[in-house]
């Protein structure tokens, strides 16, 4: 590991200033997935920002009748949540869908919005990689592809995000708050929060160099039935190949997004709208465009299936 200096932020500001004013420096918060990137030497921070003593670890309900999560709520804490639990069930699933006990607790909501890509190669600092190290080149294309992406892709990268919490975050249209080195906050809808790759596989999100993330806001509770269903190798501590999650209401109307498929969670208003007619016309739709490998083709038929049972289970809750 890489020798690094260290601070424990006094305010909010301080911590965005910090980082503006150091451009190696992270945040750390529960570090589960930085720390093991810096062991690796995949992230090599000069300054380490810890911003566990600012406060930001309250679940509120806002005025427009959703609640407000802040940045530092850890994964085991916002999914035992009674308001969660009962009016955002999706949401406590996708995260006891993640990881394990150990992990969530001490994984934080702003954390896992930020955590990385779970693509062999990008681990693995002998091979070519267009996101750990910009004009590398993708050993992955051409390579081993089975757990990765379909949709959203480009010719530089072809990454997933492996966040179940964010799939969930997704559906309910939650909003990322965040506060910067100048005082400003901000207001970054979840759909725009993760980046495709495009060119620039490395920059992953929307947030500005210091750019603290301070809580995520769910809107009034939707009603009908969540379910959150994940398709993974082993039954426990594996990142899905396919995950559904899934609002239905009495009439068949609802949401759905799906997780392990691109580099952020896939959603589709054009898509929803064919809720009524089936699974088949939904996935059809969702992944319109799709850019399989040869390896990962097996997700396209894996998303209608899922998705199927997951609608079949919802209707007869
Ligand atoms: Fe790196 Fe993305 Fe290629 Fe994986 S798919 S090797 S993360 S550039």
């Amino acid at each position: 590991m890489k020798a690094f200096t260290f601070e424990r932020a006094v305010s909010r500001q301080a911590a965005a200033m910090a980082a503006a004013n150091s451009p190696g420096a992270r945040f750390i918060a529960g570090g589960t997935n930085l720390l093991d990137l810096m062991k690796l030497e995949i992230e090599t921070p000069t300054h380490l920002i810890d911003v566990n003593g600012l406060g930001l670890d309250k679940i509120e309900p806002t005025a427009e009748g959703g609640l407000r999560i802040g940045a530092l709520v850890s994964n085991t804490a916002l999914a035992s949540d009674m308001r969660v639990r009962r009016d955002y069930a999706v949401l406590s699933r996708a995260i006891v869908a993640g990881a394990s006990g150990q992990l969530r607790n001490k994984a934080t909501t702003g954390g896992n919005l930020l955590q990385r890509t779970r693509c062999p190669y990008f681990y693995d600092t002998n091979l070519a990689c267009n996101k750990r190290q910009p004009g590398a080149g993708c050993a992955a294309l051409g390579g081993a592809s089975r757990s990765l992406g379909l949709v959203g892709v480009s010719d530089t990268c072809i990454a997933t995000n492996p966040s179940d919490m964010a799939v969930a975050m997704r559906l309910l249209d939650a909003n990322v708050e965040t506060l910067n080195a100048q005082g400003a906050t901000r207001v970054i809808p979840i759909a725009d929060f993760h980046r495709l790759p495009g060119a620039t596989p490395h920059i992953e999100n929307a947030l500005t160099p210091g750019e603290l993330i301070t809580a995520v806001t769910l809107p009034a509770p939707t009603g009908g039935t969540h379910r959150y269903h994940k398709v993974r190798d082993r039954a426990s501590y594996a990142f899905a190949l396919v995950s559904i999650a899934l609002v239905m209401q009495r009439d068949g109307t609802g949401r759905v997004a799906v997780g392990g498929v691109g580099p952020k969670p896939w959603r589709s208003a054009m898509a929803e709208s064919l809720l009524p007619n089936g699974a088949k016309a939904v996935a059809a739709n969702l992944l319109v465009g799709a850019r399989p490998t040869h390896e990962n083709a097996f997700k396209i038929p894996l998303v209608e299936r899922t998705l199927a049972a997951v609608m079949a289970e919802a209707r007869t809750a």
